[in-house]
């Protein structure tokens, strides 16, 4: 796998000639933990403000943290899908002082984060993104600055709740190694897919589950100088991450090619304008002073754990489509099932028997994800086979598969209730033939006027789907059609 030639040209589109983008993402995950990192207080999406809080939360005097052991054992098993080693951590302090955080510091992982040193590969763009560290943090609370624009400069008051305080996060950061907003968003993509997948996190980001900060810089193509980089944050989709990537890479060769430079700061995307505004001036990790926190042990994982936890992996994303790749999917199609979640009954139908190609289209055109997971393999098998054997047309199959979603049936009760029977190709070639002898002057001139072809085909189809009630295999008609007018 190589980085250049399967993105320069990604950035060679999107920016003037000469320049590439330079991504490091920041992916925050929360942790789908009953309680929160180091207290007992609850940790819950859309409860009522403030509902969920401990001493803890607050940084009460004669409060002390406990660590959460299964929030360490899912980061554990993010980091190990994420192809990085597990290793001794220590908690450290990093002190800043904000409403959001009444403690007046962050507990986090600085120099010895738990997780180091993985990558992912990515299927479609064909690359592989390093991965410096996922580490353990917990997360602040929240602050609303009440006033028009919803930013603390024009805001009459701010309110702030304490439930999200102390939520385990893990946040995985990744080398420079990302080349353009196709790349960024295949990229959280799939780290999205692989913590559901491990069970640690619902991965949701509309919700907040799921966060992720973008670096971006530029610099003259096939370069590998590092130039000034600016932290986007606010990016709460997958179509945002490409928008603001993409925006803040041309601002950065707009100011570079009129003789400006960009300055290190973070700045927020503004989805209705947008664009990118500025915020702070981003502090150094200096600013933050951290040490380790005295109020916690290090976590020093024994080989025998972290080898239990990698038995007890559950299947990631890459081996689930590289299973249907060895049913006979093609690779594109894996990746869309694996997507929808719909990759075990992909699995099942084609061990009862349905053909990989036919099961995979409808799998990835035909079927709604919801109620999918209802349907017996062995009745869509049959589905596939009757479609194959060319009791169904395709139009056909599709109806009777929704069907079979809504009410359970098997397939071939559905077809017998629409009258939807067989139609062989003597019986078809007879229809073709009385159609053609009423049409002699579109006939003649679909034998001989190439040009003409097409439209005409379309004619004849349209007739015997007329004459047929749309029973006839389009496919099978067109075919006769060719060789009709060859003989
Ligand atoms: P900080 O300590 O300020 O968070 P890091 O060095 O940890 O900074 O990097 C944060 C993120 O920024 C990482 O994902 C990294 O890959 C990315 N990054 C670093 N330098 C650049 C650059 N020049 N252009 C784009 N991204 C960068
Ligand atoms: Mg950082």
């Amino acid at each position: 796998m190589t980085n250049k030639s399967a993105t320069k040209t990604e950035s060679q589109e999107l920016l003037p000639e000469g320049w590439e983008m330079v991504i490091g993402l920041e992916i925050h995950v929360e942790l789908a933990t009953a309680t929160k990192l180091f207290s007992p207080a609850q940790n819950s999406f859309g409860s009522e403000p403030n509902q969920n809080v401990h001493p803890v939360c607050l940084g009460l005097p004669g409060t002390l943290p406990v660590v959460n052991e299964k929030a360490i054992e899912f980061a554990a098993r993010i980091g190990l899908a994420l192809n990085c080693t597990v290793q001794k951590c220590v908690f450290a302090r990093k002190n800043y002082f904000y409403p959001d955080m009444p403690k007046d510091y962050q507990i986090s992982q600085f120099d010895e984060p738990l997780n180091i040193d993985g990558w992912v590969d990515l299927p479609v763009a064909g690359t592989r993104i390093r991965v410096e560290r996922a580490h353990v943090e917990e997360d602040t609370g929240k602050t609303t600055h009440v006033g028009d624009s919803g930013r603390i400069h024009d805001a009459g008051y701010s309110l702030v709740d304490y439930n999200r305080a102390g939520v385990p996060l893990v946040e995985i950061v990744t080398h420079p190694d990302i080349r353009g907003p196709e790349e960024a968003k295949e990229y959280v993509d799939e780290v999205r897919a692989m913590v559901v997948a491990v069970g640690a996190s619902d991965g949701k980001m509309e919700e907040g589950s799921l966060r992720v900060d973008a670096n971006v810089s530029v610099r003259p193509a096939g370069s590998d100088e590092l130039r000034t980089r600016c932290e986007i944050k606010n990016v709460n989709s997958l179509r945002s991450i490409g928008r603001a990537i993409t925006y803040e890479a041309k601002r950065h060769v707009n100011l570079y090619e009129s003789g400006k430079e960009p300055i290190q700061e973070t700045r927020h995307w503004d989805e209705e304008a947008g664009r990118t505004r500025d915020g702070r001036k981003k502090e150094d990790s200096d600013d933050y002073r951290y040490f380790a926190d005295p109020d916690l042990v290090a976590i020093d994982p024994t080989p025998e754990w972290i080898a239990q936890i990698a038995a007890s992996q559950p299947a990631l994303p890459a081996q689930r489509r590289e299973a249907l790749v060895s049913a006979g999917a093609d690779s594109e199609g894996a990746a869309l099932v694996v997507q929808r979640d719909l990759d075990s009954l992909v699995l099942a139908v084609i061990e009862a028997g349905g053909e990989a190609k036919r099961v995979l289209n409808h799998a990835t055109n035909n079927l709604a994800i919801e109620g999918a997971e209802a349907l017996s393999p062995s009745n869509f098998a049959d589905l596939v086979k009757m479609e194959a054997d060319g009791a169904l047309t395709s139009t056909q199959a599709k109806q009777v598969l929704a069907e079979m979603v809504s009410d359970g049936s098997t397939p071939a009760d559905i077809a017998a209730k629409h009258g939807f029977e067989a139609m062989d190709t003597g019986e078809l070639e007879a229809t073709l033939d009385e159609i053609i002898s009423s049409s002699p002057q579109e006939w003649e001139r679909f034998v001989n006027e190439p040009e003409a072809r097409g439209k005409l085909q379309g004619f004849f189809v349209g007739q015997v789907m007329k004459a047929t009630r749309g029973q006839a295999d389009g496919k099978l008609v067109n075919q006769l059609l060719a060789k009709k007018a060859n003989s």
